[in-house]
């Protein structure tokens, strides 16, 4: 894969936004090329609606970032730190993360062959992420690889943006958590009631709420929450169900 070179524009977005965010190892460069190399699988792959690797920066990398200090204080409660970032679509938040904090293991799985090979192709642009070897892509559904042996109750982290509600969400990251590990859900200003809602759901599936907090983003985009779940007992073995019902008929 031919490596990307990120505009000088983009660039400075970068070394300007990350002034702020001094957790975040990515460099500049890294982060743009990202951007860059999003953007032209966009164009043959259609992958996210964001139209140009600005907006990409804007709208999908910093969104990822935001999710740097809740990792990072957990990372000492881990080996070798794994994240599952469910339903990644084109590769977010998982690849932003990848570059952002490099002891990071990071498994990226969607259902849809074409945003899986959009997001391979992407992180083999990056050399720092291809060099690293720390992404995996698996196509499927979290239906069924959480039901895998390798899968199953291994990961430290878990992410699912925009994929369905939380007791959706829940259902289908819970069950790759250890024990102890973390389900970090991004979700609108406007979310608080359904996140309270899905509580039980939670709880059924092995988790326990700990924290909801409101994350403020930079330039003009809208404040967001972040919901932290602790797995505090194994999911049972019935979950998730089969394909499909998670979103049909949250818990
Ligand atoms: N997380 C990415 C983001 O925020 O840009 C993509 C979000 S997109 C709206 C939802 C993605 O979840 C789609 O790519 C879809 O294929 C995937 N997805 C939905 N249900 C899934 C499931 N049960 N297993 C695996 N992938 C799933």
């Amino acid at each position: 894969m031919t490596p990307t070179s990120p505009s000088r524009e983009l660039i400075g977005f970068f070394q300007a936004e990350l002034a702020e965010l001094p957790e975040c190892e990515a460099a500049p460069a890294d982060l743009a090329a990202l951007c860059e190399a999003v953007h032209e699988q966009n164009q043959r792959a259609n992958v996210t609606a964001a139209r140009s690797p600005l907006e990409i920066a804007r709208e999908h990398v910093l969104d990822a970032l935001t999710l740097i200090p809740a990792i990072r204080e957990r990372l000492p409660e881990c080996d070798t730190p794994q994240l599952i970032d469910v339903g990644a679509g084109g590769g977010f938040p998982g690849l932003p993360l990848a570059l952002a904090l490099p002891q990071l293991r990071v498994t990226l799985l969607d259902s849809i062959e074409k945003k899986c090979r959009a997001a391979r192709a992407a992180a083999d642009a990056v050399p720092a992420l291809a060099e690293s070897g720390c992404v995996e892509v698996i196509r499927g559904r979290a239906e069924d690889w959480a039901r895998e042996d390798g899968h199953r109750e291994q990961y430290d982290f878990a992410t699912a943006r925009a994929v369905g509600a939380c007791a959706t969400q829940a259902e289908l990251t819970l069950p790759f958590l250890r024990i102890g590990g973390w389900l970090l859900l991004q979700k609108g200003a406007a979310a608080a009631q359904e996140i309270e809602s899905a509580t039980g759901a939670i709880e059924i599936l092995g988790g326990r709420l700990e924290f909801v907090q409101t994350i403020e983003r930079s330039g003009q985009l809208a404040p967001r929450l972040l919901a932290g779940v602790r797995k505090a007992a194994h999911t049972p073995e019935k979950y998730p169900r089969r394909s499909g019902l998670p979103s049909k008929r949250p818990l």
